[in-house]
């Protein structure tokens, strides 16, 4: 099924300005394969800071070049990062129609501050919340990996293939778990350059901007949730594992990623 694709109105971002004034590449000068392109571009994103990194992004493949995030405790990180160095990206947010109340509030927070050019993506399947189920006012995911699959990935998959976009910029991060631990700052996903600008940053790095810059917080992240997802029981929790942030997420369950960072198709 094809996901559907919605624009918010009225959030449309100022034309860039300063550093980010360059006019924008139509597509990447590619030399050579793709793959070749991206580890050259790692190799050089290595000695760059993040703000130069997502510049250079910009540089390369102007509007071609989207951002993703799933409003989730660390969003903000990115979020203001484009809109400090007025990159106007398309934000992409995939609603899985499972989201927390709080995600979503936090999602039209930071879209109003940061005048985000927001673009929610979802599934077209009429029944796309078919294995979950209710109890004693619980909700919880029968199959999560068929669910992440209709609701997360194969939506992905339809907007990184769309024709206008070449490039996707993401907040993922070495230090968020051992299955993150090798993240590239440039590397190919879906035939798409994935740049993600934080790769090298730690935790304390990441929240001390977050205090530095006074970026608004996930609602949830006070009440002690360190890794906010869709909110089935069998989905996000508080933390199990102090030392693991994402340690609350599909507990009980083998899955630690929900397939949006890997390479498969559902
Ligand atoms: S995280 Fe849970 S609710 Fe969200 S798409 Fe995956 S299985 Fe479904």
């Amino acid at each position: 099924m094809t996901p559907a694709e919605t624009d918010r109105p009225g959030t449309r971002p100022a034309v860039p300005r300063g550093a980010l004034d360059a006019p924008a590449a139509q597509g990447p000068a590619v030399p050579g394969s793709l793959q070749a392109f991206a580890q050259e571009l790692d190799r050089e994103f290595a000695s760059l800071t993040a703000d130069e990194r997502i510049a250079k992004a910009w540089a390369l493949f102007g509007k071609e070049l989207i951002a993703t995030t799933s409003f989730g405790r660390d969003a903000g990180l990115l979020l203001h990062h484009i809109h400090r160095l007025r990159t106007p990206v398309r934000v992409f947010f995939i609603d899985t129609s499972f989201h927390f109340p709080e995600t979503l509030a936090y999602r039209d927070t930071l879209t109003s501050d940061y005048k985000l050019d927001l673009r929610e993506a979802r599934s077209f399947e009429p029944d796309n919340r078919r294995y979950a189920k209710s109890e004693e006012g619980k909700l919880s995911i029968a199959d999560t990996t068929a669910c992440c699959a209709i609701n997360k990935v194969g939506v992905q998959a339809a907007f990184l293939g769309r024709s206008d976009v070449k490039a996707f910029l993401t907040g993922l991060r070495r230090d968020q778990s051992d299955s993150r631990a090798h993240t590239p700052f440039v590397h190919v996903q879906k035939g798409k350059v994935k740049i993600c600008p934080f790769a090298d940053w730690p935790a304390s790095e990441v929240d001390m901007y977050l205090r530095l810059w006074e970026v608004p917080e996930h609602p949830l992240a006070a009440q002690g949730y360190s890794s906010i997802g869709c909110s089935p029981v069998t989905c996000t929790s508080k933390p199990v594992d102090p030392g693991d942030p994402r340690s609350g997420r599909w507990v009980g369950d083998a899955k630690t990623e929900c397939g949006l960072h890997l390479d498969y198709e559902p």
